[in-house]
């Protein structure tokens, strides 16, 4: 049995960032996790991320992997704009701009900012038990004691079971297609186009443009396990092939290979802590969101930062409950506001929608930078730098 200080549960944005975090804090550090290599589609780092980033030390490496956003626009099927927030605004108010990447790049620069030291394995956690002086772990390829255990093992974390069995996943009946697609539009807005009940993403990568269709999730179709992303491609192309340009565009330009789908799910808000004794939990395994405001990795970044603050000061489960306590009252309305974005984005209703669109149309700027900074603006004691 190998003793760590710090033992993280999950190899995404969260174990990589807080692995980076708690090994900068002066701790010995295991990483595990199973899986093959990078997956995944594009994503959006918001302001917020940024700030993480920055306090990691990673923020220049994953902007130049990424692709700065000119500003944000929401509008409608026909392409005319509901609200548009330009760069030079967006970068006043919240000091900074959306940035596009792929999973796979975001990932690539976490693993290249490992400090000398920190160890990674190809295993999974599989069991838990801890007493006062520290965790006793069992992974497929062996056991561990470690004085802190950080589950960062996503949307359906084992050591979250283990801890919180209770809470399940609330399914949204919202069907997520992402694909990435070679086309080149320049350097594009982050673009979400509003219809009854259908929502499309546009967003630039550093090589091409990543995009999202929301619709409502039907039953799978019997015998499958899943929707293949063949049927879902061509579903999209069934629902938004009459929308704005580039829209069909990018569809027809995306090869099936380059398509992901995942039904909507979430979890309830974060209560007030969310781990028990030595054991905590980061990013989705802690406070799994719907994906609607493309919070979940910005928050993940986040989390890092302030477990890193707490291991810093101690290994003690009181530096963990610190933790958990800076992070949960921003984690629980990130979840209420992606919840509710998940709900009014299945609005169909025309007259529901075109209330929408008048309220999106007449929002003064003012309360438009308010709503951005509530969301993208990260304090001090949010990241347990206080
Ligand atoms: C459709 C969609 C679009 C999204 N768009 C955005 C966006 O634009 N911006 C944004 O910020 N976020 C976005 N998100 C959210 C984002 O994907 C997640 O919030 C983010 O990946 C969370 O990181 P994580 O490290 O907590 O979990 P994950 O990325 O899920 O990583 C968990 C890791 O743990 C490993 N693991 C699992 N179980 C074990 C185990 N027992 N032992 C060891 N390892 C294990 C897994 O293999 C995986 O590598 C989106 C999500 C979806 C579904």
């Amino acid at each position: 049995v190998s003793f760590v200080d710090v033992l993280v549960a999950g190899g995404g944005p969260a174990g990589l960032a807080a692995a980076r975090a708690a090994a900068l804090a002066g701790r010995s550090v295991l990483v595990l996790d199973d899986e093959d290599g990078p997956s995944g589609s594009g994503l959006t780092l918001w302001p917020n991320a940024l700030v993480a980033l920055r306090t990691l030390g990673l923020a220049e490496a994953v902007m130049a992997a990424g692709q700065v956003a000119d500003g944000m626009l929401m509008s409608r099927p026909d392409g005319r704009s509901l609200q548009q927030v330009s760069a030079e605004r967006m970068a006043e108010a919240c000091h900074g701009n959306g940035i596009g990447l792929t999973r796979e790049a975001l990932l690539r620069e976490l693993v290249a900012g490992l400090p000398a030291g920190v160890e990674r394995r190809r295993e999974r956690l599989l069991d838990l038990t801890q007493d006062e002086a520290g965790v006793q772990v069992r992974t497929t390829g062996g056991e561990y004691r470690a004085a802190v255990v950080v589950g960062a093992d996503g949307a359906r974390s084992r050591v979250r079971e283990l801890l919180l069995p209770q809470d399940g996943l609330r399914r949204l009946g919202m069907r997520v297609v992402r694909g990435t697609s070679r086309l080149r539009l320049g350097t594009p807005a982050a673009e979400v186009s509003m219809g009854r009940g259908l929502q499309f993403g546009i967003f630039g990568l550093p090589d091409g443009v990543y995009w999202f269709a929301a619709y409502p999730a039907r039953r799978t179709p019997a015998g499958t396990a899943r929707v293949s992303g063949a049927d879902a491609l061509r579903t999209a192309g069934e629902l938004f092939g009459g929308w704005h340009e580039p829209i069909p565009q990018l569809m027809a330009s995306t090869a099936d290979s380059h398509v992901l789908v995942h039904d909507v799910v979430d979890r309830r808000p974060p209560a007030a802590v969310w781990g028990r004794g030595r054991v905590t939990l980061a990013g989705d395994a802690a406070h799994l969101a719907a994906p609607t405001m493309g919070q979940g990795t910005c928050h993940a970044l986040e989390d890092a930062v302030a477990l890193g603050n707490a291991l810093a000061r101690g290994l003690e489960p009181r530096y963990l409950r610190a933790y958990e306590a800076a992070r949960t009252p921003r984690s629980a309305a990130m979840v209420r506001r992606s919840h509710l974005a998940a709900v009014s984005g299945q609005w169909a209703n025309p007259l529901v929608c075109g209330l929408r669109d008048l309220a999106m149309r007449s929002t003064p700027a003012g309360a438009q930078t308010r709503q951005l900074r509530a969301m993208f603006e990260v304090g001090a004691a949010d990241l347990l730098l206080a």
